[in-house]
Order: C-alpha cells, then sequence, then structure tokens
C-alpha cells in the first residue's frame, strides 16, 4: 500500500506525549508516512511546559524548500510555529507551495500550564498562516485571541473545527463533549463524543495529525474530521500514566 507524506512541522517535546512524536505516531498509525520540521525545542515533563528555544528559521526554510521540492507531500500538519520570525518563514513555505492542503492546530500554551508561543505570534497567526489554511482545529480558549470561527473563514481559513475537550462551561453536559466543524461553503456540523475522566497530553496534536493524514489518503473534510476523532478518541481510551501527571494518548494501536 502507498502511504501519503505527511509533512508536520512543530515542536519538539522531549516527554514524547505531543509535539513532533506525537505527530509521527498519529500520521503512521492513520496510515500515512511523516516527514518533520522541528520549529522549537521545548522543555516538559509531561505535566507542563516550562520554556522554549527556537531552531534557526533559516534552517527550517533551507529544510523545508529541500522537502519539498523532492517529496510529493500531500498535505502540510502545522502544531507549534513558536514564534513570530517562524511563522513569516513558514509563510514563505505555504506561499511557493500553496496547492498543498495545510491543517493547522493553532498551538498557543501546553493544556498544563506554560507558554509555548510568543505573545506576538497570535497576530502572524492570523495574517500570515491561517488565511493559507484549509482546517484549523482550535479548542475554544484559542478561538478567543483568534478572533472567532467567522473572521477566521472570512480571512481564507477554508474550514474551521473547534473542539470542546477542554474544561465544560458552566451549565454544559459534564459527560459530553461537542467538536463544532463549520466550512467556508456548506453546513456547519456538530459531532458528539463521550468526556473521558482525565487531562490528556497531546491530544490536540494527535487529532489534527490524523485529519490531516485521513485528507493525505484522499477523504473529504467531513469524513476526515469524523474519522480523526473517533481515532483520537481510541487514543485517549487506552492512554497510559507514564508519570504522576497527565495521561498520554497510545497512539500506536
Ligand atoms: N508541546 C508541543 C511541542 C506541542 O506541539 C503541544 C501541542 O500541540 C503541546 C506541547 C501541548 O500539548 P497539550 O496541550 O496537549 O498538553
Amino acid at each position: 500500500m502507498k502511504r501519503p507524506l505527511v509533512l508536520a512541522i512543530g515542536g519538539h517535546d522531549p516527554s514524547g506525549g505531543a509535539g513532533i512524536q506525537a505527530d509521527i505516531e498519529a500520521i503512521g498509525a492513520n496510515g500515512g508516512q511523516a516527514l518533520t520540521l522541528v520549529t522549537a525545542l521545548t522543555v516538559q515533563d509531561g505535566e507542563r511546559a516550562y520554556r522554549f528555544e527556537e531552531v534557526s528559521p533559516d534552517l527550517v526554510l533551507e529544510q523545508g524548500r529541500r522537502l519539498l521540492e523532492r517529496f510529493a507531500v500531500a498535505v502540510i500538519k502545522i502544531g507549534m510555529v513558536g514564534t513570530t520570525a517562524m511563522g513569516e518563514t513558514l509563510e514563505r513555505l505555504l506561499i511557493d507551495y500553496s496547492q498543498i492542503p495545510v491543517v493547522l492546530d493553532p498551538v498557543l500554551q501546553a493544556g498544563g500550564g506554560g507558554r509555548l508561543a510568543a505573545p506576538e505570534l497570535v497576530t502572524a497567526l492570523r495574517q500570515r498562516l491561517l488565511p493559507r489554511t484549509t482546517l484549523t482545529t482550535p479548542n475554544r480558549q484559542e478561538l478567543i485571541p483568534l478572533g472567532g470561527v467567522e473572521p477566521l473563514l472570512e480571512s481564507g481559513c477554508q474550514a474551521v473545527l473547534v473542539t470542546g475537550t477542554d474544561r465544560p462551561y458552566p451549565g454544559e453536559s459534564s459527560d459530553r463533549v461537542y467538536h463544532q466543524l463549520t466550512p467556508q461553503r456548506g453546513a456547519a456540523f456538530t459531532f458528539e463524543q463521550p468526556r473521558l475522566p482525565h487531562h490528556y497530553h497531546g491530544s490536540g496534536c494527535t487529532l489534527a495529525s490524523a485529519i490531516a493524514t485521513r485528507l493525505a489518503l484522499g477523504e473529504p473534510i467531513p469524513s476526515a474530521v469524523s474519522e480523526g476523532l473517533d481515532y483520537t478518541l481510541q487514543t485517549l481510551r487506552h492512554a497510559t500514566r507514564p508519570t504522576a501527571g497527565q495521561h498520554f494518548p497510545h497512539r500506536l494501536l
């Protein structure tokens, strides 16, 4: 079987719960093959993020150009960007390869706490990367600084999946989660899943990479999202707890 190539761009989480390692596992488990560009090295312990240092944007640009010239990348998945300079660099790659669909998980903060982005990155995401994105996957907290679903769609982003796995809002069901997919064209759709009992590290990376791989396999956005959500739920049901901290998705199902 031919495995489509998915280029995962994001940060390295040494704990292995999130970031590039999560991407590689989720892409492989969904039938793709991962190529990777590491934007930043982070200090994390599976509980929270402490700090990060970016990789030289020029080096990432050179790596990206080499890969994209030679490999028939089917989909680009972007996670942690980190800095405005890296956002500008990634925009140059997306401009040169504008025919490749992009799935962007707007990583700003670690779920367990700690910034994974410079404060100004929100502007670069909104102005440079999201207008060139096929599908973005913010949770409800991440959506607020990004300005909401409508402005994202108006900027050029083709579809927005707002995930509902952050803490339940007051008055909201505590045993179900709702994920809302809004495409630029066509009707919005809500996916309902059970709310699981733990806090998980790397579920957003897992979901975005699974969806990216399903798109790379040729599925349309709604079914890629539906299957990506099903896969992610399974990885969380089988999650392990390697420290006293958060649970880690088990992606190699
Ligand atoms: N570390 C890196 C490098 C990431 O890319 C991400 C999320 O995408 C995280 C940590 C945060 O993962 P979580 O919010 O699930 O803890």
